[in-house]
């Protein structure tokens, strides 16, 4: 039994682990950020997920609103047309 050939087979994973750990994408749990709309001037708001169901000031127009604890998804503005809109 080569004991430093299964030291390094452990290690492998290990090591693979503790990097997955480190750079997993839903590691940002405590720096997650919302995205909502000023329902006056329209200025997108992002705000800490740990914020949402308090109320917030739009930095813009200064606005009171409440922070939505599950904001609706964002239209891409990004020159996607919207399908089911009539263009006049
Ligand atoms: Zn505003």
């Amino acid at each position: 039994m080569n004991i430093g050939l299964l030291l390094l087979l452990g290690a492998v994973p290990a090591g693979v682990l503790i990097v997955y750990l480190l750079v997993r994408p839903g590691a940002a749990a405590v720096g997650a950020l919302h995205l909502t709309r000023c329902p006056r001037c329209e200025q997108k708001i992002r705000y800490a997920a740990n914020r949402a169901g308090r109320s917030g000031i739009c930095p813009q127009c200064k606005y009171p609103l409440t922070l939505p604890s599950a904001p609706p998804p964002l239209e891409p503005r990004t020159g996607r047309k919207s399908i089911g809109l009539r263009r006049k």
